[in-house]
């Protein structure tokens, strides 16, 4: 995959491009944004280029590019997370690896989700950090660079990739999984800019689920304790389940208040169920609105932080107006 393959983020791929090409290159790169708009495959890419010998690099084409698409590249090492942490083993064997030079080209790591490091991983890779040894680039990919050390963060440079404009994955949907024009719209309204978001969501148990939510948002009543609970019940146990659950909450209240305020129907992200966003818009006042979506994403930041699921959203419950 070559940089103009890669969709948004020309800023921050400019900047590679121009630190590449005036061999400036960082020690240490944060790549950060929300999930799902391409810090990997962007640090991937990167990776390959200064891997690369040939002109306007990657050429996709070299030994050392054709390699890399087989993630047979030794110089080129991904650390991700094993189960929930990346712990100092990981370190330790980037360290050993660094006690000999690279051979042509930089050795690149690459550590997804750098903020699942633990205490102690964390601080092995920021004494690493403080010493540079030329030839190595460290690229940390996360979506939550505020739990990630001061000290890490201060040594690296940092890169926004920004949410993508809907219009980018609307082309992501249509040239890559062959979606027509007109569903691949849907979903990149509803996606927040996140091609990640819009693959999870481009699933037929996906826009059930979706519609049952709404449907229960446009019927809800504060009164209905129990109803809630049983609506609860059914978000399921696993973290990434709820979460998807809360989001599709938060984005059905989001709506009623777009709606409310807008009366637009052009500018919802589910804008192909306009009429049920207009009975919750019809059901609660702006400021209604304006409460729940912030109990849905404290529920959402505590949950994505391991807090008891079912407490936080029996809390939730009681509070959403
Ligand atoms: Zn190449």
């Amino acid at each position: 995959m070559r940089f103009k393959e890669l969709y948004g983020h020309e800023k921050p791929i400019s900047i590679l491009r121009s630190t590449m090409a005036g061999d400036r290159i960082a020690h240490a790169y944060l790549f950060y944004g929300m999930e799902g708009v391409g810090k990997r495959t962007t640090a991937s890419v990167f990776a390959r280029a200064l891997n690369c010998g040939e002109e306007d690099p990657p050429c996709d084409a070299c030994a050392s590019c054709r390699k890399a698409a087989h993630n047979n590249h030794p110089n080129i090492i991904t650390i991700q997370a094993e189960g929930q942490f990346i712990k100092i083993g990981a370190i330790k064997e980037i360290q050993a690896r660094m006690a000999f030079r690279p051979g042509e080209g930089k050795r690149v790591f690459i550590l997804e989700e750098a903020d699942r490091m633990n205490a102690a991983a964390a601080n092995a890779l920021l004494k690493t950090l403080e010493e540079p040894s030329a030839g190595n680039v460290f690229l940390l990919t996360t979506a939550r660079s505020h739990a990630l050390p001061m000290t890490i963060l201060s040594r690296c440079q940092h890169l926004r990739f920004a949410p993508l404009p809907r219009g980018e994955v609307s082309r992501f949907l249509r040239e890559k999984e062959g979606l027509e024009a007109a569903a691949a719209e849907v979903l990149a309204a509803a996606s927040g800019g996140s091609i990640g978001r819009a693959l999870e969501m481009n699933r037929e148990d996906y826009i059930t689920l979706r519609n049952g939510i709404l449907e229960h948002l446009a019927q809800d009543d504060p009164a209905d304790l129990l109803k809630r609970l049983a609506f609860a019940g059914r978000f399921g146990t696993e973290r990434e389940e709820i979460l998807e659950r809360l989001r599709i909450l938060r984005s059905g209240y989001r709506d009623g208040l777009v709606f409310r305020e807008t009366g637009e129907k052009e500018s919802l992200m589910f804008r192909d169920r306009a009429g049920v966003i207009e009975a919750i818009a019809g059901r609660l006042s702006g400021r209604d609105l304006l409460h729940n979506i912030a109990a849905v994403e404290a529920a959402i930041s505590a949950i994505a932080q391991n807090a008891n699921k079912s407490l936080t959203l029996e809390a939730m419950l009681i509070k959403l107006a």
